[in-house]
């Protein structure tokens, strides 16, 4: 058979077992089925691969990490909703599931468990999610398979590539013929883009490195690798909240909000290795010492040193003097203000507007805020922006002294943009944003606190605020919003049934709104002349009234 430049079949498996040695679990989270001492050592599996190749550490915890703190990720399921869409786009029928499928030459064939040998004799195993029928002979028949993969973000990263060498390689010893090509998708309907990936030479080059070093980290005995350097990478992974409990415990710098890999790395390079170190350095030393890697560095070090010190301290700290809220002394009430995205879609598809009026005795206490009237405006893209636009500039003129509180850009932005677009005037405009008022940015224009993220979810779980759903998120909510965009006119789904995804999004975005003025609310009683200690004390009393 001609050997094409891409991937060649291996046998299927060498019958050499990997010939590390397991040495012996001391690690306190080895569950005991992890990897018997003495026994075989399980195979390297794809999903390891692309676990190792986001963080070294999650791969370690894929395979020896208690399974129970493996939380579920809403991300992940949109992940693979999008998979499914994009296959869908790309097949005119259901895929055939598993060997007989491939034997029988369907076009997509799904449930297909690779085996195979990697450098050394390593075990490895891969589930590719669809397998896409190509020209060329095959022990199936004349016809052979490709892998095929949904790109999510712009690019092919290296993960992606080295997730389809390795699916080639054991695609091809599956086969009996080459691959030398993968399938890349990206989008659905219309807008599906394919892409062929070379599978050949360089690539799998890489992997021969790559699986050796996998599979050293993967032995028992071995102790996890540090948590990643930019801890951004963690929003989405399914042992955050493990590794947010390990990243407090040692005091890991990246648990200072305003520290991210880069400037953690400075800082290592410093000899600052902790947040109680940078907490206990000299600011002005800090600034010299960072001036040589740039100026805006040195322009941070007093920050980053006074936030250490605050979280360090759990007090928080008055950065600026005066009222960060001026804007509401003399307001009747305040609208505040929360729109639910579908980023990918560029879709704003919710608006909601909690209206808390201001009372004889003055403004709401949390429970009071949580009996205030929400108006969630859905903007259905078939209904057009107009509508939209109507309605919510109906609802703003019907209290035009009412200040518009939201917290972070995105409000701000979306609003203005949406005015923009329906043709209000520059003044009307220029109104607007003068009665927009960013929460978040008053929070850190005049105070520090105890928080490793200024987020509104970790600023208003500090001041004891509960949202009502548990464990919800933006990617939450967006699954929600597609169920329910999916269920709503669909045969057979009971209408209250079909409702329940929206009603869900609805509480989740009016308690942000709720969030939002809990923040706004301490903000107000810290900016009266209460030393910042009985601040502190305030917002520790009662939790439960936080509650929406
Ligand atoms: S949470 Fe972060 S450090 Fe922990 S495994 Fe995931 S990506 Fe790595």
């Amino acid at each position: 058979m001609q050997q094409p430049s891409g991937v060649s079949p291996h046998p299927r498996d060498s019958g050499r077992e990997a010939t590390a040695r397991l040495a012996g679990g001391t690690s306190a989270w080895l569950p005991p089925d992890a990897a018997p001492a003495g026994g075989a050592v399980p195979p390297l599996t794809d999903r390891l691969l692309r676990s190792w190749l986001r963080c070294r550490r999650r791969a370690w915890l894929d395979r020896h990490g208690p399974p129970e703190a493996r939380r579920w990720s809403a991300h992940r399921a949109l992940t693979l909703q999008d998979q499914l869409h994009s296959f869908q786009s790309l097949l005119p029928t259901r895929p055939a599931h598993g060997e007989a499928a491939a034997q029988a030459g369907a076009e997509g064939v799904v449930g297909l468990r690779l085996r195979g040998a990697g450098p050394g004799g390593l075990r490895l195993e891969a589930h590719p999610p669809l397998l896409h029928r190509v020209e060329g002979p095959s022990r199936w028949g004349a016809h052979a398979y490709q892998p095929v993969l949904v790109r999510q973000g712009r690019h092919l990263t290296r993960e992606h590539r080295l997730v389809l060498a390795l699916w080639g390689r054991l695609l091809a010893a599956e086969q009996g013929a080459p691959v030398p090509h993968a399938l890349v998708l990206a989008g659905a309907g219309h807008h599906l883009q394919r892409e062929l990936l070379k599978l050949g030479g360089g690539l799998q080059q890489q992997l021969e490195e790559v699986l050796p070093r996998l599979a050293q980290e993967l032995e028992v005995g071995r102790e996890p690798p540090p948590l990643v350097n930019d801890r951004k990478k963690c929003t989405l992974c399914c042992w955050r909240s493990l590794c947010d409990r390990e990243a407090s415990a040692e005091g890991h710098l990246s648990e200072v909000s305003g520290i991210g890999g880069k400037r953690r790395d400075l800082l290592l390079s410093l000899g600052v290795t902790s947040l109680e170190q940078l907490a206990a350095a000299d600011p002005q030393a800090l600034a010299n010492a960072l001036e040589d890697h740039g100026e805006q560095h040195r322009n941070v070090a007093a920050d980053l040193v006074a936030q250490a010190r605050v979280q360090a301290s759990g007090e928080p700290r008055r950065r600026a003097p005066g009222d960060p809220l001026p804007e509401l002394a003399a307001a009747p009430g305040v609208l505040l203000y929360d729109i639910e995205s579908d980023p990918d879609a560029r879709d704003d598809f919710l608006h909601g507007l909690l209206r808390l009026e201001r009372g004889e005795d003055g403004w709401p206490e949390a429970a009071g805020a949580a009996r205030a009237p929400y108006h969630p405006l859905l903007a259905l893209q078939e209904h057009g922006e107009e509508r939209l636009w109507q309605r919510l500039s109906g609802l703003l003129e019907r209290y035009p002294d009412w200040p518009l509180l939201h917290y972070g850009e995105t409000e701000a932005i979306s609003l203005l943009r949406l005015a923009e677009r329906q043709g209000a005037t520059e003044a009307e405009r220029a109104r607007l944003r003068r009665r927009l008022i960013d929460v978040h940015q008053r929070l850190k224009r005049h105070w520090l606190l105890p928080v490793n993220s200024y987020g509104l979810k970790a600023v208003a779980t500090w001041l004891g605020f509960r949202w009502s759903q548990r464990g919800v998120d933006g990617a939450r909510c967006l699954l929600w919003w597609r169920q329910w965009r999916q269920d709503r006119h669909r045969a057979g789904v009971p209408p209250r049934r079909a409702a329940q995804p929206l009603e869900r999004i609805f509480r989740y975005n009016r308690d942000d709104s709720l969030a939002t003025w809990a923040v706004a609310r301490w903000l107000l009683e810290a900016a009266e002349p209460a030393p910042p200690s009985a601040a502190t004390g305030s917002h520790r009393r009662g939790h439960e009234e936080l509650r929406p």
